[in-house]
């Protein structure tokens, strides 16, 4: 499987990295609960197939996915890089740090965690937390005891924010989202790689968007894709400045499939690479026709998220997925949703786009009232 340096932390991982946040779930007396055995045995199938990252988090699977993850690695723990995150928003006091990061190494059951990341870090975060509370003395301890092998972070935060972070010059490597449908962090990524800093990418397949099969996306390289998964996995694999992109398998057939793609000589060819880059241009420009995502139709009186109503709309519109399009907006709140718009116009004069909100709406409303 192709290998990667992860930055300046000098470590050399797989390009593909196990994301151990779906691993299988059972019910238990009502409650739901790892499959211990099973997500041991599906962690073991990736490391035997070659992998050699493995990205965990105090609150993954219940609570339960350091512990699986701790079990699977007896006998890997030498080929494998280890990365878990320090829940920064269950952080009160300075303390709490050491007693989180002590626990996830008794988790884990190794008395190193290689990658130690501020788990989904905001500039806000920062200032209010990580500085107030002094975490980055206590973390660079840790580091100096051997505790930690490197200090990151994760973050959602805008891709602006997320560059201020990486320019602080505490990370060796940085965790954020990136895919085929959500390109926003491509700058941040690009300054993390210039600075020397690891990138693992989250989401190569959209959080399960792109895991299923979409005509639109699987045209992109004619004949030369077995699934909407692939392409995606591809796309990420070929940006220069990723080093990791972590996928959360579920199956024996998603590692199967994932392994296969990250042992692929080149992730995509130039040419491959510019048509899928076009193709996506194209179904972007067209995507903005339709909505910007500017919001300076807001606020509408009824509470409508206009944009993310439009944004879900497009999944089914323009990529054919029409699942996650259905799951995501079964997930806004009613009074967000497309079905509450009365009608009163109040919107459309302040768009610049010039769009027949109110109809484009009813037509959303439309399409998720049918059950597909
Ligand atoms: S037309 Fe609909 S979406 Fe626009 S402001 Fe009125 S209720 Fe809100
Ligand atoms: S103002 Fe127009 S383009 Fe901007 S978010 Fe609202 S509907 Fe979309």
């Amino acid at each position: 499987m192709r290998t990667r340096l992860l930055g300046r932390t000098g470590r050399q991982v797989t390009a593909l990295g196990f994301g151990a946040m779906r691993l299988p779930t059972v019910e238990i007396n009502g409650e739901p609960h790892l499959d211990q055995d099973l997500g041991v045995e599906l962690l073991r199938d990736g490391f035997t197939r070659g992998i050699t990252y493995v990205d965990t988090a105090w609150g993954y699977g219940h609570r339960e996915s350091q512990l699986v993850v701790g079990k699977a690695l007896a006998g890997w723990r030498d080929r494998v890089t280890v990365s878990t995150k320090l829940p920064t928003w269950l952080v009160k006091a300075t303390a709490d740090c050491r007693r989180f990061l002590e626990q996830q190494l008794t988790e884990l059951a190794v008395d190193r965690i290689d990658i130690y990341h501020l788990h989904g870090l905001s500039v806000k975060q920062w200032e209010e937390v990580v500085q107030p509370l002094g975490l980055l003395a206590e973390l660079t301890r840790a580091r100096d005891e051997g505790l930690i092998g490197h200090l990151a972070f994760s973050s959602h935060d805008t891709p602006g924010n997320i560059i201020r972070l990486i320019d602080l010059g505490f990370a060796e490597s940085l965790l954020c989202q990136y895919n085929l449908l959500d390109q926003r962090n491509a700058p941040a990524i690009a300054h993390a790689h210039a600075r020397g800093l690891g990138v693992v990418v989250m989401g190569p397949v959209g959080g399960g968007r792109l895991g299923v099969p979409s005509p639109a996306l699987a045209a992109l390289i004619p004949g030369g894709i077995r699934s909407t998964p692939e392409i995606a996995l591809r796309f990420v694999l070929a940006n220069p400045a990723v080093d990791v992109a972590l996928s959360g398998m579920s199956t024996p057939a998603q590692v199967a499939e994932n392994c296969a793609v990250a042992e692929r000589p080149e992730a995509l060819s130039a040419a491959e690479l510019a048509q899928v880059e076009a193709a996506i241009a194209e179904t972007k420009r067209l995507a903005d026709l339709y909505c910007t995502g500017c919001d300076y139709c807001l606020p509408c009186p009824q509470g409508v998220k206009i944009s993310q109503a439009f944004q879900v709309f497009n999944l089914h519109r323009v990529y054919g997925l029409d699942a996650p399009a259905r799951k995501i907006y079964g997930e806004l709140k009613p009074e967000c949703r497309a079905d509450a718009c009365v009608a009163c116009g109040t919107c459309e004069p302040k768009c610049p786009q010039r769009i027949g909100i109110r109809r484009q709406l009813a037509e959303v409303a439309e399409f998720f009232a049918t059950d597909g």
